[in-house]
């Protein structure tokens, strides 16, 4: 007694021997699930649903063996690294202080300048504020140079001045 099967790849019906002739897939399987199931109940209904758990049957054995190949291509590897398979470390990433902290705050300290040999409020006021700016600045951002513009000394500390007063 043949039973018509049908293909749970393509789709093809009446499909008579043990593959599709439409996709070439193996039908042997259901053949004999089919043949199973024709012997138990005769009832086209069942036989229907019996085709629909087949299929599922089929779709799960292929989801096995690609676990299975799967198991097996990664397995060697675990081999290769330890006999013994350690538990997983889950890192979890611990909450880093704040990077504010770390950052220092600028502008708590005013910024100062220390006179060096060969500076005059000039040189200095140039290198504080940029080449053209206005020695003048220096004497507002220090009031205690009043008076004795040209007679700083080596080592003198004075407030840098903001560059953007008008001179
Ligand atoms: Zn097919």
């Amino acid at each position: 007694m043949s039973i018509k099967l049908e293909c749970p790849v393509c789709g093809y019906k009446e499909i008579e021997g043990n593959s599709c002739p439409n996709c070439d897939t193996d039908l042997t399987l259901i053949q004999r699930l089919s043949q199973l199931s024709e012997v138990e109940t005769s009832t086209p209904t069942k036989i229907q649903a019996w085709q629909f758990a087949v299929i599922g049957f089929v779709f799960l054995i292929g989801l096995g063996i690609g676990t299975i190949s799967s198991f097996l291509f990664i397995q060697p590897q675990s081999i290769n690294a330890t006999i013994n398979i350690p538990n997983p470390v889950i890192v979890v990433p611990t909450p880093s202080t704040p990077a504010v902290l770390n950052t220092p705050l600028k502008a708590i300290q005013p910024a100062t300048y220390t006179v060096k040999s060969g500076d005059n409020l000039s040189i200095i006021t140039e290198k504080l504020c940029g080449q053209g700016a206005s020695w003048q600045l220096m004497v507002q951002a220090n009031p205690q140079l009043k008076g004795r513009e040209n007679e700083i000394e080596k080592g003198e500390v004075f407030k840098v001045p903001n560059c953007k007063e008008a001179g």
